[in-house]
């Protein structure tokens, strides 16, 4: 008999947010310390004072970009989800393929919409309930939503979209 291969674990978010907790006291000691070197009287101490800031900003940008990675692991854990959407960006629910990011913010263009999330949408797994099948000509077939059926349904051809009664839907 063999043994398994052993995978390696994937990552929890929780571990993710462990570590920035911990980068968090780390930074907070760093400044303490700071603020007893420019406090200190010896100018040579005081000096000293500044790469320990530097420290604790650099300490401050770690725990930002740690605890952004914790949250876009969360949901992409969370479109995983076989009665979510499987495309692997995001819409507007109401107007489809109509969002623009950036690293903190996403935001519908679409006129008098005003949706925003504080988040990645674009970039991140699309979460919204499926409400469709679609299959493509070489049988593959995914669960998309509704923004993202109806963009499908304009820009690819030869598919068949089996749309899920929602009202019987009732899991
Ligand atoms: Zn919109
Ligand atoms: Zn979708």
């Amino acid at each position: 008999m063999t043994m398994p291969e052993q995978k390696t674990p994937e990552p929890l978010p929780a571990e993710l947010r462990a570590l920035a907790a911990d980068a968090e006291t780390l930074a907070q000691r760093t400044a303490d310390l700071a603020a007893r070197l420019k406090v200190a009287d010896d100018g040579n101490l005081n000096r000293l004072a500044r790469p320990m800031d530097k420290a604790t900003e650099e300490l401050g940008d770690y725990t930002e970009e740690v605890s952004r990675t914790a949250e876009y692991l969360a949901r992409v854990r969370v479109s995983r989800d076989p009665n979510l959407c499987d495309v692997p960006w995001g819409v507007c629910p109401a107007h489809g393929i109509t969002l623009r990011s950036n690293a903190d913010r996403t935001w519908c263009t679409a006129t008098g919409c005003g949706r925003e999330w504080d988040y990645d949408r674009l970039h991140s797994p699309c979460a919204e309930p499926a409400a469709a099948v679609v299959t493509d000509e070489d049988g593959e077939s995914g669960s998309l939503c509704v923004a993202h059926a109806q963009d499908a349904a304009q820009r690819l051809t030869g598919c068949t979209f089996v749309y899920l009664d929602r009202s019987t839907a009732t899991g």
